[in-house]
């Protein structure tokens, strides 16, 4: 029998219907999924079956962090009833293929399942790697199978093991530190904590960012009825007066200076790799972990190439008028015919070339009710992005105009799209368009209105998860496949409100304490060395042990510090986390008013001067609280979010809520 292993049920399936043209049944061995032709089973994982744990003795976190790290870690499996699966069908297997992802985390998920493998039975493995499930691809990889890729899966080892020590270790640092011990510890990480780091600087220079007040003054003119808009050359005056003075002076006509139109090109957009999706679907509003598993989704089942890649120049091998050719029917044919009519279709290139995985491209045309809605907007994308990459610049005309009042100088400028080019592939990049009329040198014009206008310095924004995900990428944080994982777990953790990121109290503090005592966890620098070292895992220029080693030792420095500062750590978080757990100020008394627990078992928002103060309000009886660092505007009291299961509600301001709820309850009682 020949056993094909792949990384989930899905793709089992898929893989399955290509290689026995659709005559694969389902059969299930043991407690894995399965699918069974000819004398061929395919059977599906659920990603790792197995993970790296400590042995039995080192679970307590009373264990001494020295020792932990020292400690050996061992393997155990996470999915048994899928791992009997397998070692049932190597039984009786007399060739084992591993077609699991083609990447590092799937080349050690192939590694695992070998692992098992050999241990019922010696049996010759091999491994077939693809980046698109069609069938064109799939049958080519099958054709020419090749083994393991040993390096790339130790890397992928190395790197599980380095991030189980680190979590572990500063995990239990920071929440015994913060007697937060049980279900509601605080966690930390090599990748974690740095991002988390990003995010909490920026709402630092936010908070910090004092505004400043400043004036612009502004004509309309007309010319033949029509008006356009002119601004004053000195663009922000510092001072009112300065401003106003400019305002009084300006006549009833201004007097054209000078004109000029240029012509301004637009260059297409690189290729997609995974950065650059997820930034361009998290614009879209879609979250970076959705983006990603509906891409994988996609993937699985053959629609667009392996979501899962650095690269962004097109293989030589990918015959990109054929695929374009796909769509001269369906929603994308006028798309497809515009750009066949090309004589030579020559796609954009980005920075970053590799040679495992394409960029991401559609593999198979799909329509509008193949997909659900999501996958269909993250379809389009992909497709709408495809088009893009081999389309011409796109042209602007642009316009220059310089005016005179009486002395003050105003200038006006026009944009205008003169050549649609790859934007009408791609609607989602929009710049508004400006009109201006044509102006000549000498040109007398009225002076329709003027306005003066004050405004103020703007703070930085807030990070979307697509910027977050550039910036990690720049600084060497994590890689494509862990990126978007780690933002969800920052949320999952309290950390982070998503859309826009905005850390809470307790990010800061624990961030503040890590700065301050171990700086190295939250720079960038230490992680980075550690994927430099990884690189070389993967080249075999050094060995997993080695970076493992290396790890430790790094880690054992950075305790022994944080050792030395566990007094002052620990009263800092402490500090912060009740803080953190105040909703604002009691309106009776001046006291904090915090969430209590009645005798009866239900929460309230109760004042801190009980039994004093008995000022209160209701608080829903299930789902976990979150007090934001948001805060109403009107009673001062900090917002607050309700998660019940994965989802968040708003309750709001708790008193807003309390007066909505009773002016609701009098309305049906009358
Ligand atoms: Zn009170
Ligand atoms: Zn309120």
């Amino acid at each position: 029998m020949h056993l094909i292993v792949t990384e989930k049920d899905l793709a089992a399936k898929r893989i399955a219907e290509i290689l026995s043209d659709g005559a694969a049944s389902a059969a299930k061995v043991a407690g894995a999924n399965a699918y069974r032709f000819d004398s061929t089973v395919v059977l599906g994982l659920r990603g790792h079956i197995v993970k790296l744990d400590f042995p039995d003795g080192y679970r307590d976190w009373k264990t001494n962090l020295h020792d932990l790290i020292r400690a050996d870690v061992v393997t155990v499996p996470t999915h048994k009833n899928i791992v009997s699966g397998l070692k049932r069908a190597a039984k009786e297997a007399d060739r084992v293929t591993i077609a699991t992802d083609f990447d590092t985390e799937g080349e050690l998920i192939g590694l695992e399942a070998c692992t098992i493998v050999k241990s019922v039975k010696d049996v010759g493995v091999d491994r077939v790697r693809f980046s698109a499930m069609t069938p064109v691809e799939v049958t080519r990889a099958f054709q020419s199978p090749a083994g393991i890729d040993l390096n790339l899966a130790y890397s992928g080892e190395a790197r599980q093991a380095v991030d189980l020590i680190w979590g572990a270790a500063l995990t239990r640092f920071i929440s015994t530190a913060a007697k937060r011990l049980g279900n509601r510890f605080l966690s930390a990480g090599r990748v974690q904590s740095p991002t988390l780091a990003l995010i909490v600087d920026r709402e630092r220079v936010i908070a910090q960012f004092v505004a400043e007040p400043y004036w612009e003054v502004h004509v309309d003119l007309s010319k033949d009825g029509e008006t356009f808009h002119a601004k004053h050359q000195a663009d922000r005056f510092q001072d009112k007066a300065t401003a106003a003075a400019a305002m009084d002076n300006i006549d009833d006509t201004a007097t054209v200076l000078a004109f000029a139109k240029s012509e301004r090109v637009d260059a297409p957009p690189k290729p997609f790799n995974t950065t650059e999706f997820l930034a361009a679907a998290s614009a879209l509003g879609i979250s970076a972990s959705r983006a990603m598993d509906t891409a994988e989704r996609l993937y699985t089942a053959g629609w667009i190439s392996y979501p899962r890649t650095d690269n962004t120049v097109y293989p030589s091998e990918l015959d990109l008028r054929v695929l374009v050719g796909m769509f001269t029917s369906g929603p994308f044919a006028e798309n497809a015919r515009t750009l066949l009519q090309k004589k030579q279709l020559v796609a954009t290139r980005g920075k970053k070339q590799t040679t495992d995985h394409p960029p991401i491209y559609p593999t198979m045309r799909a329509t509008q009710t193949d997909l659900e809605p999501q996958s269909w907007k993250v379809y389009e994308l992909v497709v709408r992005r495809f088009f893009a990459t081999l389309s011409d610049a796109a042209r602007w005309c642009t316009k220059k105009a310089t005016l005179d009042s009486h002395g003050e100088r105003f200038k006006a400028t026009g944009l205008e799209l003169s050549h649609q080019g790859w934007r009408y592939h791609y609607p989602y990049a929009r710049t508004q368009e400006r009109h201006l009329p044509d102006l000549d040198t000498g040109e007398v014009l009225a002076v329709a209105n003027k306005q003066l206008v004050q405004k103020e310095t703007q703070p930085p924004q807030r990070w979307g998860q697509g910027q977050l995900i550039k910036k990690m990428e720049e600084l060497g944080l994590g890689t494509k496949s862990t990126r978007h994982e780690i933002i969800t777990k920052l949320a999952q953790r309290g950390y982070v409100d998503v859309s826009p990121l905005r850390p809470t109290g307790i990010a800061c503090r624990v961030t503040q304490s890590l700065e301050r005592y171990a700086p190295t966890i939250t720079k960038p620098e230490m992680t980075r060395l550690l994927e430099e070292e990884m690189e070389k895992v993967k080249a075999g220029h050094l060995s997993k042990e080695f970076v493992v080693v290396n790890s430790r030792d790094m880690l054992d420095k950075v305790l022994s510090t944080l050792d030395e500062r566990h007094e002052e750590i620990s009263t800092a978080l402490q500090q912060g986390l009740r803080d953190d757990a105040t909703v604002g100020t009691c309106p009776e008394c001046g006291s904090n008013l915090v969430v209590r627990r009645s005798k009866r078992g239900g929460r309230f928002v109760g004042c801190s001067g009980y039994p004093k103060c008995t000022f209160g309000l209701p608080l829903p009886k299930s789902g976990r609280l979150r007090i934001t660092a948001r805060k109403c505007k009107q009673h001062d009291m900090r917002l607050i979010k309700v998660q019940s299961g994965k989802r968040y509600w708003d309750l709001g301001c708790p008193q807003c809520n309390y007066t909505s709820w009773k002016e609701k309850n009098n309305g049906t009682s009358a």
